[in-house]
Order: C-alpha cells, then sequence, then structure tokens
C-alpha cells in the first residue's frame, strides 16, 4: 500500500481523500498509460531544460498555446540560455514581448530580472526547489511548482481550475479549494510531478473539458468516474450540464453507434460497449439497457429479439 493510500485509510469521514477509489495505483497507471500513449505535443515537453520551461510558462499565462509555440522558439533562438537572456538589453526584451502580443510587459521585465537573479545568485543554474524558484522575479506559486515539476520532477501536484473540474467530476471532491489540494496531492504518485502533471492537465485539456469528451477521447478513468456513471457533467466551472451530454441521450447515441457496426448484438455483448462499468446484473445493466433500447425502439430506430432465449438488439 502506497504513502497516500495508507493517508487515506486513516481519514474520517470528512476527509475528503475518502471519495478517492481505494485501488488508487490502478487510477494512477491508467492515467499515466493513456498520456504515455498519445497527447498532444508541445515542444516544451520535449525538454528538462528550467530556462526554457520558465520562458513557456510566462509566455502562456496570457497567449493562447498555438501561438506561444512561434514565440516560444524565436525567443529562445535570440536567447538560448538564460545567461545569453540576463546579458541583453531590456529594452530588446520588453520590445520582443510587445512585437510578439504576449501581453503585459512587466512579464518580459520581470522574466530578464529573473534571469539576472539566476546567473547571479545560482551562477546560472536554476534552484530546484519550488521555494526557492518563488523568489525568482515574477514567479508565482503555480509557476514555480510547473517549473520544479517539468524540469526537475520535484514539483507538487498542480491544481488550477482544469484540475478541480476532474476532481469534481471523477470523485465527487466537494467544491473546496483545501479538499480539491488535498485530493490532488494525496492521487499524485510520490516522485513524478513531471508526468503526472502532464497528464492531469492534459486530461483537463482534452477529454474532461467543460463540455467532456469521455468516450471520444478514451478517458482512462471512465470506470472510477462518478459523473460517467451518474450523467450529471456539471462542475466548479460548469454551473449546469452541458447541453450534448445528458446521460440518457449520449448512451442512446452509444447504442446505435455500436450497433452499427454489427447485424444484431446479444444485450450482454452490447452492453460494455456502451459503459465500461456494465454488468448483466449492475445497476445499468441488462435491465437498463433493455429499457434504453426499447426507447428507441418506440423511436422506430432499433429493435428487440429474442434469439435462443436471450434478448438481442439490431437497427432497424
Ligand atoms: S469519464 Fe468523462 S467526466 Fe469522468 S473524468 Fe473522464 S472525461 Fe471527465
Amino acid at each position: 500500500m502506497s504513502d497516500a493510500d495508507a493517508t487515506a485509510d486513516q481519514g474520517g469521514d470528512d476527509d475528503p481523500r475518502t471519495h478517492l477509489p481505494a485501488d488508487l495505483d490502478a487510477v494512477r497507471d491508467a492515467l499515466v498509460s493513456w498520456y504515455e500513449d498519445d497527447h498532444r505535443s508541445f515542444p516544451w515537453r520535449e525538454t528538462t531544460d528550467a530556462y526554457e520551461i520558465l520562458v513557456s510558462e510566462v509566455m502562456s499565462q496570457q497567449t493562447q498555446l498555438g501561438r506561444v509555440e512561434t514565440a516560444w522558439h524565436e525567443f529562445l533562438d535570440r536567447w538560448p540560455t538564460v545567461h545569453d537572456l540576463a546579458a541583453a538589453e531590456r529594452g530588446d526584451v520588453v520590445g520582443f514581448w510587445t512585437g510578439h502580443s504576449l501581453g503585459y510587459n512587466n512579464r518580459a521585465r520581470y522574466l530578464h530580472e529573473a534571469a539576472e537573479q539566476v546567473v547571479a545568485e545560482y551562477d546560472g543554474s536554476f534552484p530546484a526547489e519550488p521555494d526557492e524558484l518563488e523568489e525568482l522575479m515574477g514567479v508565482g506559486p503555480y509557476t514555480a511548482n510547473a517549473v520544479a515539476s517539468f524540469a526537475f520532477d520535484n514539483g507538487n501536484a498542480v491544481v488550477d481550475t482544469n484540475v478541480e473540474r476532474v476532481l469534481y467530476r471523477a470523485f465527487d471532491v466537494p467544491d473546496d479549494d483545501e479538499a480539491f489540494a488535498v485530493v490532488a496531492g494525496a492521487l499524485m504518485p510520490a516522485g513524478e510531478s513531471r508526468v503526472w502533471n502532464n497528464a492531469m492537465m492534459e486530461l483537463g485539456g482534452v477529454a474532461c473539458e467543460k463540455t467532456p469528451s469521455c468516450d471520444e477521447a478514451g478517458c482512462p478513468w471512465r470506470t472510477w468516474c462518478h459523473a460517467y456513471e451518474s450523467g450529471d457533467f456539471t462542475a466548479p466551472d460548469v454551473p449546469t450540464q452541458p447541453e450534448f451530454e445528458g446521460s440518457r441521450r449520449q448512451m442512446r447515441g452509444r447504442v446505435v453507434k455500436a450497433l452499427s457496426n454489427h447485424d444484431e448484438l446479444a444485450l450482454d455483448a452490447l452492453g460494455p460497449k456502451v459503459r465500461v462499468d456494465y454488468t448483466p446484473e449492475g445497476e445499468h445493466g441488462r435491465e437498463w439497457l433493455r429499457d434504453l433500447v426499447a426507447d428507441l425502439a418506440d423511436d422506430g430506430l432499433a429493435a428487440l429479439d429474442e434469439r435462443d432465449g436471450e434478448p438481442v438488439a439490431r437497427l432497424r
């Protein structure tokens, strides 16, 4: 049992960690495998250079990632190392920032000043601790943690609105800053902040968006996800049910899609294609599915027959 599991087991009823599934390692492995299998490629994900990562973090605070990519490459062509940036004229750095529409000029000033600090105080080698990184000009707790994670694999769990949305939906974590922080921390595998924070951000960015794409994105947490089971996809930043995802409508769509690839399917063969948690006798089992197919039959879209005493569904 991991430390986090042990701690969660010791928590009382009001400990937010009790919202986490018992088998945390399976939850972690599922997310990391999903991320490693396929993810959006950003150049700053391919480097562990703290300077390059800091530049990407500061640029992306106010600018869309697509535009950051071009600016990031050009910035690093011009000032390839922290020494180069520290030796630059501040006016040139600010001019670059303005020329690339990267938002407040102060960020460029602070970045330049931070580079001077790293050269003067750390001989050009970034510190690896979030607390020390936070001492750099313009570097707040979020950026310090991001640099510590992605450059040194030495950060804490990132908690931003995307992560909160995922935790709220997946594990029914109460909408409370402290609860989110505690659960995010307990969930992160110790010492693996680089891959973990990237994977969580990817999950919030391409699967568990405000309108989630649970199946389309192959979300690895469908087995455990509270929202996926209940069909309620509201979240702290999504106060009303996202439009397309009324659960029943979504499930009907899945049935039609699954049946479109077959002449007919026994309900128990169809079930797992509709819900990953399908078990014939379960809450979302044969009876539930029969009801759903009957609805589609009423609408003239599907038919429910018997074959050797077993219910089978097909499209009309
Ligand atoms: S199953 Fe859907 S709602 Fe649940 S975590 Fe995954 S993407 Fe979010």
